[in-house]
């Protein structure tokens, strides 16, 4: 028996072992009856406890031994021994956030029917970001519109009921999705907004999922990938990213609202310095260059060091060691090989091609910069 078909709300409930084994991947049991709900339909597994004359042993996950129908099978921390008499305890706070990502995913799915006539092929419900796969690409205008009917559809406080009917009945209620299963099949209904097969665990009104906000979508498989946030994980969600816009707007001395204003400027202005360093390190190497040439072991600017190193290599056939106060340094020319060796001799390391780039200990750059070297 599923008991969380029952009342999702519950959260203990007494069994007996009615199997239980282990293998080399870990300890497993099939319980009476269960409030643990196992993996499936994009809803993650409960965890929780097994308490009993044995002790007390953690379910890690819980999974259907055969799909729709099959046992419950729990994983669990520790064996415990077939016929024994337990008490389960599933962990309520990831249970009820489950419970609100699975009921927000179907006031979605509706909104967006309705709105655009996108039809749900998939849902993944494993982190705080779910999603949900539409057959159809979409129009922003229409996610927007199916937002705001989510959104309209939690405030309607509708009530969630769970009932089953037979398969003969089926014809009679107008699915939003045709049911997976055969034989009895369990509904699932949210006032008169939504109305679809699911053997999952639900809120028991529309307005414990609020609120329902749409993070984003991209094309996928053909269709569209729509990533949502509900309940406690949206709220969470807009904490965080108020928090940060509130630091934000501080750190700019403006408004949240404000903020793009001075990010612009900022982007501007790193573009107009960007364009400013280019031309005065054009200017400095073009500067250094007649020094460069005469002297072949100079002490330069780093910034101008891979510049002004392409420059010596191609006006002169010579060997150049170029040296920054911070210790990084160009070999070009001919003697790049022995100079390099003469460089690690002071602790240099480096390498390269046709220019040989890298870094020396600073304490021997008076050392190094010594004509002989490139000579
Ligand atoms: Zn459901």
């Amino acid at each position: 028996m599923r008991l969380y078909q029952l009342d999702s709300y519950a959260t203990r409930f007494q069994a007996r072992v009615e199997r239980a084994w282990s293998d080399g991947k870990g300890h497993y049991a099939v319980l009476s009856e269960t409030l643990f709900y196992p993996e499936s339909g994009g809803q993650p597994a409960d965890t929780g406890v097994l308490r009993g004359a044995f002790g007390e042993v953690q379910v890690l996950h819980a999974y259907e031994e055969e799909k729709a129908f099959g046992d419950v099978v729990h994983v669990l921390s520790a064996p415990v021994p077939q016929g024994a008499e337990v008490e389960g305890e599933i962990n309520w706070q990831r249970r009820f956030r489950h419970m609100q990502r699975h009921t927000a995913q179907h006031i979605l799915s509706q909104a967006l029917l309705r709105a655009g006539g996108y039809h749900t092929v998939a849902v993944s419900l494993d982190s705080p970001l779910s999603t949900l796969d539409l057959a159809e690409e979409v129009e922003e205008e229409k996610v927007r519109q199916a937002e705001a009917l989510a959104a309209f559809a939690v405030y309607a406080d509708y009530p969630v009921e769970a009932f089953w009917v037979s398969e003969e009945e089926l014809a009679h209620y107008p699915l939003r999705r045709p049911p997976k299963v055969q034989g009895k099949v369990r509904l699932v209904r949210i006032g008169d907004f939504d109305l679809a097969a699911c053997g999952g665990t639900h809120l028991k009104t529309s307005a414990q999922a609020g609120p329902i906000k749409v993070q984003k979508w991209e094309r996928y498989k053909g269709g569209t990938r729509v990533y949502f946030m509900a309940g406690w994980e949206a709220l969470e969600d807009y904490h965080a990213k108020h928090a940060l816009l509130a630091r934000l707007a501080l750190a700019f001395s403006t408004s949240a609202l404000d903020l793009e204003k001075p990010i612009k400027r900022l982007q501007e202005e790193l573009y107009a310095l960007k364009g400013e360093n280019q031309a005065l390190k054009e200017a400095l190497v073009e500067a250094l260059l007649p020094r460069a040439l005469e002297e072949r072991v100079l002490l330069v600017p780093q910034a101008v060091i891979p510049e002004l190193a392409k420059r010596l290599l191609s006006w002169s056939d010579k060997t150049f060691l170029l040296l920054s106060k911070e210790g990084r340094f160009a070999l070009l020319g001919p003697g790049k090989e022995r100079a390099l060796a003469a460089l690690q001799a002071l602790g240099a390391r480096g390498g390269g091609k046709e220019i040989l780039q890298g870094a020396l200990p600073r304490e021997r750059i008076a050392e190094a910069l010594d004509p002989g070297l490139v000579s």
